[in-house]
């Protein structure tokens, strides 16, 4: 029963008494208490039972129990949207006078929250890059209280060794929270190198069909008790319905990711020939920079390829408009092969400069790979080159 596939498909919410053998569908927004003194116990925490669907469900306790087993971590929180989770793995721990540390590659919301949101309480940050970690151990303060990063970052594909970051978290005494969103349980498991905190946006390869927004903070059961608390009284509660969906989703995590992975080397593979590209970037091709640290803490590559067009801008948008198969949207890590243009659109309103130092070129073309035949994604790529 401990293995990855085993567990993300048979821990299951308890049976009832019509025998079912799928998980029913919890919706509900409460629970019947069955005596006072039940009520009474529940609400004083002195049992463990469902009371509101804002506080648990047993469809969100399903998801929630098999992310814990992939992620090993001891305990959880299901969030309604990956940046409801972002924000709670901060606001939970941090308070007015607090500094946070972090890379400074990170997802636009998440940058949003560090630089706009957490300053109207106080809260400072200070930014560093993936590319010198010898800066990391100076910018620690003595209130700085978290580390925050993803590993590999949107869209550079630039690793932090986790190893490396725990280390530093620990012997400054911080809690280092890592969004892992990019490579899901199956791929890399913060826990294991040391993060405390690890949260996910479900939206993407968790749910990996394009179809809900949600998100967990996922770690240790006291770091979690705060995280409840918080969540419980401001309510980012996930959708039972969502939470169902979810869990049905991990059920085929590892088939999907053993395919998105062996599509998106295969790609990466064939980009490096093609005319009218720069480079390629994918962690698993002996090409990256980081190569020998993307085979040490990630199983497989990651969905993710990156490529950097010849003649900037304009050829980048061009290359969109061209594609007749591939998605042009806001997402990825979708069953549908997605190819964004970052400079012309999710970071458009950065400055040239601004841009290059999050590793976004003029030409760079991040592709989320699908679960098409590789055939027919090369065969769109290539027409559109
Ligand atoms: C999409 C994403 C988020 C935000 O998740 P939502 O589900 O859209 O709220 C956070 N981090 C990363 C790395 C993402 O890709």
């Amino acid at each position: 029963m401990n293995h990855f596939e085993t567990q993300a498909i048979r821990l299951q919410a308890e049976r009832t008494h019509n025998r079912e053998h799928s998980t029913p569908l919890y919706l509900t927004s409460s629970f019947v208490f069955e005596e006072a003194e039940q009520a009474r116990a529940l609400f004083a925490d002195e049992v463990e039972g469902n009371i509101y669907t804002r506080f648990s469900n047993p469809n969100n306790s399903e998801f929630i129990a098999k992310m814990c087993a992939l992620e090993h971590t001891q305990d959880g929180v299901a969030t309604a949207s990956g940046m409801a989770a972002m924000f709670l793995g901060m606001v939970s721990f941090l308070k007015a006078g607090d500094h946070l540390v972090a890379s400074r590659s990170v997802f636009g919301s998440t940058h949003q929250i560090i630089t706009k949101i957490l300053p109207r309480w106080g809260i400072t940050h200070t930014y560093l890059d993936t590319a010198k970690p010898e800066t990391w151990e100076s910018a620690i303060q003595p209130n700085t209280k978290m580390i925050f990063a993803e590993t590999p970052s949107n869209p550079a594909l630039d690793l932090i060794d986790l190893e490396w970051l725990s280390a530093l978290s620990k012997k400054h005494g911080l809690i280092l929270h890592i969004d892992n969103c990019f490579t899901t349980p199956y791929l890399q498991n913060p826990a294991d190198f040391g993060a405390d905190i690890v949260t996910h946006s479900a939206t993407k390869w968790i749910d990996g069909q394009g179809r809900v927004i949600a998100g967990c903070v996922l770690g240790r059961q006291d770091l979690i008790a705060e995280v409840r608390f918080m969540a419980r009284h401001t309510g980012p509660a996930l959708s039972p319905m969502n939470g169902w969906i979810l869990s049905k989703s991990l059920e085929t995590l590892a088939v999907r990711m053993d395919r998105h992975c062996q599509n998106a080397l295969d790609l990466a593979t064939w980009l490096e020939h093609q005319p009218n590209i720069k480079y390629v970037k994918y962690p698993h091709l002996p090409t990256h920079p980081q190569y020998a640290l993307a085979k040490k803490q990630m199983r497989l590559g990651g969905g993710i390829v990156t490529f950097e067009l010849e003649g900037g801008l304009a050829h980048g948008r061009a290359f969109l408009d061209k594609l007749k198969m591939l998605s042009h949207t806001a997402n990825l890590g979708d069953t549908r092969s997605i190819a964004t243009h970052p400079a012309s659109t999710t970071h458009a309103k950065l400055t040239s400069e601004e841009r290059l130092a999050v590793g976004i070129t003029d030409g760079l073309i991040r592709i989320s790979t699908g679960l098409e035949h590789i055939e027919d994604i090369k065969a769109d790529i290539g027409q559109a080159l």
